[in-house]
């Protein structure tokens, strides 16, 4: 039985991977910080695979480790890395605190560094292995009031790009997932006249479902040829 990780998966649209893969026949581990994962532990051991819960601060190298760590131990193999955990603190760069930038490149950008880190040698020992990075729309096409955001998630896409090339060769693929609006509670506390300017840009006239974009999470991760790319998801919106 193959083993996932999904790192922030207790919710939104890690938690919709997490059941993705479990529904597959896949042993997850899902990673949190502050959401109690014990009602979707339960979920994943109905669908007849093995669940373990970690919690761990993905932006800390040293939490990044020992949650790989105890993945391995607990199920003997890495297969599946998803880094998914993000968080916005969004503002506009004449008024953006040094802060704000710093802790959403801190999850987005280092913490994906810091799991790929530590699970890229497991995989290399394996010679197999699917890296999948949660990056977004605007990390390709940028966008105001999210320069800390844009910049972390476009950071993501060069960082997938460059591990797709120094771990081909031992048959380990890394692709990026960039989904547009989707109703999660990161895009819930927007204000209504955002969200409506925003649905005008989407050609399907809907947000997202987090089970969609689990599903080409799913597809991306088993898709053995393909490895440096970037899938967007976004219903027509870039
Ligand atoms: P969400 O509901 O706010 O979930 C974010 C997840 O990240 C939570 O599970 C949270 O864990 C976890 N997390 C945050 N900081 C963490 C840390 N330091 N260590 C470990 N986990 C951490 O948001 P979502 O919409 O599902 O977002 C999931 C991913 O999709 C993010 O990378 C986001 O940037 C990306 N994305 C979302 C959209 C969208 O429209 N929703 C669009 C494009 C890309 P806890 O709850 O346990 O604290």
């Amino acid at each position: 039985m193959k083993t996932a990780i999904v790192t922030g998966g207790a919710k939104g649209i890690g938690r919709a991977i997490a059941l993705k893969f479990a529904s597959s026949g896949v042993n997850m581990v899902v990673n949190y910080l502050s959401t109690d994962p014990k009602e979707l532990v339960a979920e994943i051991e109905a669908l007849g695979v093995g669940a373990l819960a970690v919690k761990a601060d993905i932006s800390d190298f040293a939490q990044a480790e020992e949650l790989i760590n105890q993945a391995k131990e607990k199920f003997g193999t890495v297969d599946y890395l998803i880094n998914n955990a993000g968080i916005t603190r969004d503002g506009l760069i004449l008024k953006m605190k040094e802060a704000d930038f710093d802790a959403v490149v801190d999850t987005n950008l280092k913490g994906a560094f810091n799991t790929i880190r530590h699970a890229s040698p497991v995989m290399l020992k394996q010679k197999s292995g699917a890296i999948v990075n949660i990056s977004s729309v605007v990390g390709i096409t940028g966008n105001g009031g999210q320069a800390n955001y844009s910049a972390a998630k476009a950071g993501l896409i060069g960082l997938t790009k460059s591990i797709a090339k120094e771990l081909g060769s031992r048959g380990i693929t890394a692709n990026c997932v960039a989904p547009g609006f989707i109703e999660t509670d990161m895009t819930d506390s927007l204000p209504e006249a955002v969200k409506k300017q925003i649905l005008e840009s989407v050609s399907l006239r809907r947000y997202g479902k987090p089970e969609e974009v689990a599903d080409l999470v799913y597809f991306v991760a088993n898709c053995a040829y393909m490895t440096g790319q970037v899938v967007t998801i976004d219903g027509g919106m870039a």
